[in-house]
């Protein structure tokens, strides 16, 4: 399948995929930390290193419901033993066990003085004053220690750890209710263009929908980060300005439209305003032309991001740019989707100067990758089908069915 009808060179210079990544992660910068509520802190980066205030748990307790004993008593079976007592989880043992003597015990119970072994409830008649064990037993089953899971003053988590559900439940369990994470970033979305129109508006002659505001707020908000959803800024330098005067509140602010060659006349005035901003050329497809700057608000710097207007190029330099660098905001190492070799089912035509990233379907238990269909840069279809990115070298015009070809898994978790 040809990937596009237009294949001239373009007569400005071409910037590599790799070297706009590389130029934007070292111009974004990493948000302070503050102090979040333990439940909010979900895939957030923790701030700071912690330890352990206490052993995990706290005291010596029984992983079973049953008899706590001491060992040696159950070392062969059948035997009797007196029961003296009951603890259950929450209570504590009013005596210690003595040779000859049981415990009832429930899970989670604190063990009894004496006793160094559980025998499980089915391993005995259940009875109530003389218990007769059914089945030997080992010395110390089923007897949970003080700080086995964690060991006071011990470092459990660092900084720099993505928090997900395990990770929660750890702090929760070293009595951290509020946390030190990287802020979450508020990034700033808005549509450029006199055609767009919103979805309640009549759509007249000549104007298009707005999805690209959906699509980046919904991405934006995929990496972690809160999108402030502004509206449609028209193609003229004042409504420009005060759009993106506003917009510089926020960490980031990411635009789509207007920043094809010929098209980008109002930004780059305006943004030279306001801050600074270069007009890259990216030698891929979908997706060439590429705005990436800042805007100085106060002392702030705030990176802007200037996507192409067309669905899947926006979408598309969205995954490889505006990602990284809002996963990067927010203190995450790795900010990069897991790959996969794969054979690709389907030939491809590409221009030799472009870095393509075809949309695909990965079948990997097969091994296998297929296009989603058509691959034009307005297809917004082909996104929604695909679930890798297929990333095809600059070099080779034509990508044989049968070669093995590198694919971008677009649908994995976030990294670690
Ligand atoms: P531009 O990058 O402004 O030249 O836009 C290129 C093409 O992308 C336009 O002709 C529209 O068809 C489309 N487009 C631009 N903005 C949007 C948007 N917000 N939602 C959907 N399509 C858009
Ligand atoms: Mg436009």
């Amino acid at each position: 399948m040809p990937i596009s009808a237009t294949s001239a060179k373009p007569a400005q210079k071409l910037m590599s995929a790799d070297d706009a990544l590389a130029r934007i992660l070292a111009g974004v910068p990493t948000l302070p930390a503050v102090e979040t509520p333990l439940l909010e802190a979900l895939g957030l980066v923790l701030a700071d290193d912690i330890a352990a205030d206490r052993d995990v748990p706290s005291f010596r307790n029984s992983a079973m419901d049953g008899y706590a004993v001491r060992g040696e008593d159950v070392a062969s079976a059948p035997v009797e033993l007196r029961v003296v007592g009951e603890v259950a989880a929450g209570g504590f043992p009013d005596r210690a066990v003595a040779p000859g003597e049981a415990m009832r015990i429930m899970t989670g119970a604190p063990m009894p003085d004496g006793a160094d072994t559980v025998v499980r409830v089915e391993d005995t008649d259940n009875a109530s004053d003389v218990v007769t064990i059914a089945a030997a037993t080992p010395k110390g089953m089923a007897v949970r220690n003080a700080g086995e899971d964690l060991r006071a003053g011990e470092r459990i988590l660092t900084a720099g750890t993505v928090l997900r559900a395990a990770e929660i439940g750890l702090l929760a369990s070293v009595g951290r209710a509020r946390v030190l994470v990287r802020k979450r970033p508020r990034v700033a979305v808005f549509s450029t263009g006199d055609e767009i129109v919103d979805l309640d508006a009549p759509l007249e002659r000549g104007q298009i929908r707005d999805s690209n505001r959906y699509t980046l707020a919904s991405a934006i908000r995929a990496t972690g980060a809160e999108p402030q959803v502004f509206g449609i800024v028209r193609d003229s330098p004042d409504a420009l300005r005060a759009a993106l005067r506003e917009a510089s509140a926020a960490d980031a602010i990411v635009t789509s439209g207007g920043v094809s060659v010929g098209d980008h006349d109002h930004m780059k005035p305006v943004l030279s305003e306001l801050g600074t901003i270069d007009f890259w050329a990216i030698a891929i497809r979908p997706g060439r032309p590429l705005a990436f700057g800042e805007i100085k608000d106060g002392g702030r710097r705030v990176p802007i991001f200037g996507l192409p207007g067309n669905t899947v190029s926006a979408l598309v330099t969205f995954e490889l740019f505006v990602r990284p660098a809002l996963l990067r905001m927010q203190g995450r190492a790795n900010v990069s989707r897991p790959r996969a070799k794969a054979r690709l089912l389907d030939p491809i035509d590409k221009p030799d100067f472009l870095r393509v990233f075809a949309r695909g379907i990965h079948d990997a238990e097969a091994g296998t990758v297929r296009l989603t269909g058509p691959q034009g840069s307005g297809i917004l279809r082909s996104m929604s089908l695909a679930n890798c990115l297929i990333d095809l070298p600059v070099g080779p015009s034509r990508i044989e069915s049968g070669a093995t070809v590198d694919v971008i898994l677009t649908e994995q978790s976030e990294p670690r």
